[in-house]
């Protein structure tokens, strides 16, 4: 008797989380670790917001400890850099947050954002304004903004808005 009702809510605690996938099922989500963001994990986590309130067709959530992720936050003592996505759903993308640019003033949410950016496919476009998240370090050290401009928006949510989920059905074994 017991052991039945524990099969059984076994059972739901493992379908809840399909279930609810599939009603997003057209949201491309992206994984990323902090583990080895050191002193930036704020700053990351702030960048990672900014993005998810700016575009609809891709979230970036945190990796469960322990999980794979899609892309790796490191803190190191170069300028910061990342990896040109956009970076799919088991893919494979790298923020480097620099404390070179740190060290030398520049805002370190705008840096987590725009490195991110770079994760979801906006190459840099220097020189530019203080508007414009991907003109990075050109638009100063003064330059605080580290949100997208409409731009840079669209073309990220242009960038996701083709890949779908694969189907549920994908495997199913369908009878006659
Ligand atoms: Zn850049």
């Amino acid at each position: 008797m017991l052991a039945t009702v524990s099969t059984t809510a076994a059972l739901v605690a493992g379908t809840a989380p399909q279930a609810a996938a599939d009603v997003h099922a057209a949201v491309v989500t992206i994984t990323y670790s902090d583990a080895q963001a050191g002193e930036f994990v704020n700053a990351v986590a702030q960048g990672v917001a900014i993005w998810n309130a700016s575009v609809t067709n891709v979230r970036i959530v945190k990796a469960a400890a322990g999980q794979r992720a899609d892309v790796q936050v490191i803190a190191d003592n170069g300028w910061p850099r990342a990896t040109l996505g956009p970076v799919r759903p088991g893919g494979r993308g790298t923020v480097w947050m620099g404390r070179e640019a740190v060290n030398d003033g520049y805002n370190v949410v705008r840096i987590a954002s725009h490195e991110f950016g770079h994760i979801l496919g906006l190459p840099d476009r220097k020189p530019g304004p203080c508007s414009s998240l991907m003109s990075g370090s050109s638009a100063g050290v003064s330059c605080t903004n580290p949100n997208p401009n409409s731009t840079e928006r669209s073309r990220v949510q242009s960038l996701y808005a083709g890949w779908l989920a694969p189907s549920a059905d994908v495997g199913k074994v369908l009878v006659g």
